[in-house]
């Protein structure tokens, strides 16, 4: 059993991969753990996965993992977790924008008991503006709304004592969203500041709309205010509406009736056309998480393995 599983989720990061595993025997060796790293290929279409099989061959602490497609960063994460023999594990960015330096003071609190040790991004200037705004807004919104609190500028790079991988290995859930899951698992947690670096090479693989669905996904595995606040807005136009009953209604009997009304009409009508429509689509947005869940397919599906087997999930590793 290595002390260290280091799992790096990567897509079309080729050429990042040997200065990565460079980098990590490098560091690694000087916290005297002996570990194991696990490169999970989540359907790259470049020579990612040639060059992890090299990799793997040369150093037979490394592992790889083919995924048959892109299951997206989440779910590649939650595959190198499955396979992990170590003590803890240790997640990373496969493109150097995560500080190696970080992983000794990652160690060194684990040692000191810390479960659930993670790096804290202090800014975010190496994201575009907009990028950055709107992640703001996301956190605010499920800092407000959310049921989970997630610690400020948190991030995947982290250290996970068995314990809390064996606790995260439970939640088998689909629509993924890992750092609510973090927090949501608790333990004794650390946060270690940090400045996030550019990447190694090649460009982010996170679009606006990967983005955009990513975000929903966090806010609706974590909340389920989108689902409840529709009763409010119901209540409140209902009143609204009784109230105009009753205030129209009193106004015929005392003046009679009259005809103008058209513009108001109309424009009441597509407005609460439109309500009627965004909480149906949020009704559909759940279900069809739902539907997911419901279908239960596996997370993922392997297509090639490299190097030495990793553990299959249900074998033995630290915790057993
Ligand atoms: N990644 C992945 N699957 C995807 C998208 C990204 O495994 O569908 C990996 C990617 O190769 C990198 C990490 O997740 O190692 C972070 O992705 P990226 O650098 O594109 O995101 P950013 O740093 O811009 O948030
Ligand atoms: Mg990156």
């Amino acid at each position: 059993m290595p002390d260290i599983s280091v799992v790096a989720p990567l897509f079309n990061e080729s050429a990042n991969l040997r200065r990565l595993a460079e980098a990590l025997i490098q560091v690694l060796k000087s916290c005297d753990v002996t570990f194991e790293a696990i490169f999970v290929d989540d359907g790259s279409t470049d020579d990612s996965w040639e060059t992890i099989r090299a990799i793997c061959e040369a150093d037979g602490r490394f592992s790889g993992l083919s995924f048959s497609r892109n299951f997206g960063k989440e779910i590649a994460i939650a595959a190198g977790l499955d396979h992990a023999r170590g003590k803890a594990v240790i997640i990373i960015d496969a493109d150097l924008q995560h500080p190696m330096r970080l992983i000794p003071i990652f160690i060194a609190k684990w040692r000191e008991g810390y479960k659930n040790v993670y790096g804290q991004r202090m800014t975010r200037q190496t994201d575009p503006r907009l990028r950055n705004f709107l992640t703001r807004m996301f956190y605010r919104l499920l800092d407000e709304f959310g049921d989970t609190r997630l610690p400020p500028g948190s991030c995947d790079f982290r250290l996970l004592d068995r314990q809390a991988v064996d606790a995260l290995l439970k939640l088998r859930e689909r629509a993924r969203f890992n750092k609510g899951l973090y927090a949501w698992i608790g333990f004794k947690s650390f946060g270690v500041p940090f400045e996030m670096q550019e990447r190694g090479s090649g460009a982010t693989k996170f679009g606006y709309g990967k983005l955009f669905s990513f975000a929903l996904d966090g806010l609706m595995s974590f909340s389920a205010l989108p689902l409840k606040v529709w009763t409010y807005v119901g209540l409140a136009v209902s009143g609204l509406a009784l109230t105009m009953a009753g205030y129209y209604g009193s106004r015929t009997l005392i003046f009679g009736v009259d005809v103008p009304g058209y513009a108001s009409l109309i424009v009441s009508i597509a407005f609460f056309a439109g309500m009627q429509l965004i909480s149906l689509g949020v009704l559909g947005e759940y279900i069809a998480r739902i539907f997911d869940e419901v279908k239960d397919r596996p997370l993922y599906l392997i297509a090639d393995r490299a190097g030495k087997k990793p553990r299959a999930p249900g074998e033995p590793c630290a915790s057993d």
